[in-house]
């Protein structure tokens, strides 16, 4: 089979690309940007969009930049955050107003936090809202995504669920193929997000080569430039396995980054006391592979002297799905640039 064919994803029977359009950065772009982007991404033979109603503009942007296809050209997949029916419905309404579309392919229940929510959820009426929709042919098909694998096996049981969503990448392979399998088994479509690790992995052909060799697995990395776009497409046209060399970088990040790293899915932040809490996660990582020029940037000086406000008051922990221990890593991140400054002179 050529690499570029479609793949069931699961007994939701959509026929995808293995790679579809990731919605979340496209917030930060213009709206002649967005349809650019967007339409390489399409004419260049991918076949689906994933957004959600919590992506600012994307939405939005992504409604006005599909107009020119035929709706059949393009699965249109999104996502709301409303845990009560009214909340829920009220999101799903909006999307079909910014997405100015008839139907969506396919609505998920956006980062189910724990399988108690998800159980309120069936119980308090908030997953009629969404049987209603699809009743009445207006969501084509129902998942879901999640961040922690308990949350992750507790959807993954119920059997209206067609797709999940989930981080799967190298770094988080072993995890992740346990979601994988729980998946198999229930016929349930896996989508993987955070294929790049939300960013920490830099290195395009490792991370889609690592995905594209987990045959009934699909990703949606994010896209903000035109070149980015491109290699990933002649990375999925070209179908090749991991080098020799991919796979050493895959050793070499499994022991620098453990499985316990920031995925830069922003969900802790804003810190109420301005800490630049993503940046400074991810500070260890960004000062080895920075060019010393480069750390003079105002946003890494920003984010270096914003560790003074914190007063370790602990609430950008309680948000992190991961757990992870961000004040200790917020100070440690601070210190890496510290350093790295201190030796550039
Ligand atoms: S612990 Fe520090 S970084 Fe986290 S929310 Fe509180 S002040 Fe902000
Ligand atoms: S610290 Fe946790 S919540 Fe914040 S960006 Fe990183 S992974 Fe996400």
């Amino acid at each position: 089979m050529s690499n570029t064919n479609t793949i069931r994803l699961g007994k939701s029977g959509l026929q995808v690309t293995r790679i579809g359009f990731g919605g979340i950065p496209i917030q930060r772009l213009s709206e002649e940007q967005t349809i650019r982007v967007l339409h390489r991404a399409i004419d260049g033979g991918f076949n689906w969009i994933d957004t959600a109603n919590g992506y600012g503009t994307s939405e939005e942007r992504i409604g006005k930049a599909i107009r020119e296809y035929p709706r059949s050209d393009v699965l249109v997949f999104t996502k709301g955050t409303g845990w009560d029916p009214k909340t829920l419905r009220e999101q799903i309404e909006l999307s079909f107003e910014r997405l100015q579309t008839g139907y969506i392919d396919l609505y998920q229940f956006h980062i189910v936090p724990n399988p108690e929510m998800w159980q309120t959820m069936e119980k308090n009426g908030t997953f009629d809202v969404v049987r209603e929709y699809r009743d009445k042919g207006m969501i084509r098909h129902i998942g879901a995504s999640a961040h922690t694998r308990e949350a992750a096996l507790a959807v993954v049981e119920h059997p209206e669920i067609e797709v999940l969503q989930y981080p799967f990448n190298f770094i988080v392979e072993e995890e992740g193929m346990e979601i994988v399998t729980a998946c198999r088994k229930r016929d349930i479509g896996f989508i993987a997000m955070k294929p790049f690790g939300g960013g920490a992995l830099q290195d395009a052909p490792t991370c889609i080569r690592f995905l594209l060799g987990v045959p009934d697995v699909v990703t949606d990395p994010g896209f903000e430039h035109i070149e980015e776009v491109d290699e990933v497409l002649s990375l999925w046209k070209e179908g090749a396995p991991l080098s020799e060399e991919n796979k050493r970088t895959i050793e070499q990040l499994r022991r620098e980054l453990g499985t316990r790293f920031c995925r830069r899915c922003g969900y802790c932040s804003p810190c109420p006391h301005e800490v630049h809490i993503v940046s400074l996660m991810t500070m260890e990582t960004l000062v080895k592979r920075f060019p010393a020029d480069r750390l003079s940037e105002d946003w890494i000086a920003d984010a270096g002297r914003s560790i003074e406000n914190c007063i370790e008051c602990g609430e950008c922990e309680e948000k992190c799905p991961y757990d992870l221990p961000i004040m200790e890593g917020i100070h440690r991140g601070a210190e890496a640039l510290r350093r790295a400054l201190q030796a550039a002179g």
